[in-house]
């Protein structure tokens, strides 16, 4: 079994702002991105970017290491 997140990152400085994990059959902690982005202040927290609906230059697909807790690019 392959656990894969994907992660939203600021296109400014790759701030990571949301990662949907996936467990068993489940999302965890899935957000809209409406949810996401007023939670952050309409802002990235790092470098003050104004947010936007993610797209697909800013969501990425990860592969959960398997000996660590990191993911990798995929
Ligand atoms: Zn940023």
């Amino acid at each position: 079994m392959i656990d894969i997140g994907i992660i939203w990152t600021c296109k400014g400085c790759e701030y990571e702002l949301f990662r949907f994990e996936k467990v068993g059959q489940d999302y965890y902690g899935v957000r809209t991105p409406q949810e996401i982005m007023s939670y952050h202040g309409n802002k990235c927290p790092r470098c003050g970017r104004q947010l936007e609906m993610p797209t697909i230059f800013s969501i990425q697909i990860a592969r959960k290491k398997r000996k660590t807790l990191d993911y990798e690019l995929i």
